[in-house]
């Protein structure tokens, strides 16, 4: 089933030069960009987008981090794209994920691992709808 999911190229990666590579993972596993915007978080905006993190003891690092630098959001569409951006994005601390994935390739530990990817179908949409209104969706 065709679905979207939200992805961020969080900002060790932007800062890595590692843009290029992490769209083309996304474009050769079947995940197209339908909406794509660079982008500086605030602090605010990051606090936001990580609500559900609130009471989380590193909710305030991670939000300082995701703040520090611009950023790439992106909707990726496809079949099962919220899985499959699940699966090679690799496990939240690189070092336990897997060879061939994206955050064994470029995370540097459990905070800074370059990128983000929603979780299920209702983070997704909550997630989209922060960054993207309908009309900048194409698609
Ligand atoms: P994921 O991004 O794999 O869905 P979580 O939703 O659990 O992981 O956490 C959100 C983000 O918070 C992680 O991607 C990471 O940047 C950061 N994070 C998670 N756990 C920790 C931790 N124990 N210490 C510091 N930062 C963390
Ligand atoms: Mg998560």
């Amino acid at each position: 089933m065709s679905e979207r999911t939200l992805a961020i190229i969080k900002p060790d990666a932007v800062k890595k030069n590692a843009i290029g590579d992490i769209i083309a993972r996304y474009e050769k596993a079947g995940l197209k960009p339908v909406a794509i915007r660079m982008m500086q978080f605030s602090k605010a905006t990051a606090e936001g987008f990580y609500v559900v993190h609130k009471a989380r003891p590193f909710f305030d690092s991670l939000c300082t981090f995701m703040s520090s630098g611009p950023v790439v959001v992106l909707v990726l569409q496809g079949d099962n794209a919220i899985k499959k951006n699940r699966d090679l994005m690799g496990a939240t601390d690189p070092a336990k994920a897997e060879a061939g994935t994206i955050r064994k390739a470029h995370g540097a530990n459990i905070e800074f691992n370059a990128v983000h990817g929603s979780d299920s179908p209702e983070t997704a949409k909550f997630e989209i709808a922060y960054f993207f209104p309908q009309t900048d969706i194409v698609g």
